[in-house]
């Protein structure tokens, strides 16, 4: 009896004070298997393309390339969230897995360009009109716009104008967040143009508001007063990526024509 009473006092409390303290685990102990992963999401409808964030990535996790077939008809289809295995010491080992939003992203503009002029001539039968408002941009994606018409772009060779008034319009291309302003404007000039119509956003400001976002003077993008068809990311979309986005749009004026005179 006096032994044990001995040890006992040797042995003193043992009794670990956890929660109250941090609990004290041996190397040897198996817990939550984890993946040791990282996930980056990147939403090109809102991103302005500064480079920043790849400047900032010393072991090359996001670069900057020079892909500019971004537009899509799905706005879920510029949300990227990419899975990076890590180091030990925490820096990017190598990607995973890339998810997009769902639905397909066309990127091949030889096709969509050809499609685009078939389209044109065999629908319409005449060329295709744009109408071009500025609800609220910068004119930074104003200055790329006005390059389409020149003789390096020549937007006129897919049959494709643009005009003076939305009643002779087919297309609404539309830059900026849209301000409370040019809402009404806007408006307006949707409800002129004839049926049936697609509408474009440019550039950051049109998809999401960019840089100018919501607020009291902006709305944050133009599919907050109208139904967008195609999205071009951009601040702002060099003139190439424009052209691809307008083709594609041109693909979705088809589309509804076509259920149109099938009805
Ligand atoms: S997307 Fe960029 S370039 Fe275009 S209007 Fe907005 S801030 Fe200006």
């Amino acid at each position: 009896m006096f032994k044990i009473i001995q040890k006992t006092i040797r042995t003193g409390i043992v009794t670990k004070a956890y929660p109250a303290e941090l609990a004290h685990i041996s190397e040897h102990f198996r817990g939550r298997p984890s993946n040791d992963s990282r996930e980056v999401t990147v939403d090109y409808g809102l991103c302005v393309f500064c480079g920043l964030c790849a400047e900032a990535s010393s072991d090359k996790a996001v670069r900057i390339t020079q892909e500019f077939e971004l537009a899509t008809k799905n706005r879920r289809n510029l949300v990227l969230t990419a899975e990076y295995t890590l180091n030990a010491d925490r820096t990017h080992r190598q990607l995973g897995t890339v998810r997009r939003g769902s639905g397909s992203v066309e990127t091949d503009a030889k096709i969509v360009g050809q499609k685009a002029r078939e389209t044109i001539h065999k629908v319409l039968g005449r060329s295709l009109a744009i109408r071009e408002v500025d609800a609220g941009s910068c004119n930074g994606c104003e200055v790329e716009i006005v390059a389409l018409n020149n003789p390096i772009h020549d937007i006129e060779r897919f049959g494709i104008q643009f005009a003076a008034s939305p009643r002779h319009a087919d297309m609404l291309l539309v830059t900026g967040p849209v301000t409370r302003n040019m809402e009404l404007a806007l408006l307006k000039t949707y409800r002129a143009m004839p049926e049936p119509k697609v509408v474009v956003a440019v550039g950051a400001c049109g998809i999401s508001g960019g840089i100018f976002g919501e607020n009291y003077a902006s709305l944050g993008g133009v599919d907050k007063v109208l139904p967008v068809d195609v999205y071009i990311p951009g601040c702002p979309p060099r003139p190439q990526a424009l052209i691809h986005g307008i083709l594609l749009a041109v693909g979705r004026l088809g589309e509804k024509l076509y259920h149109e005179r099938g009805r």
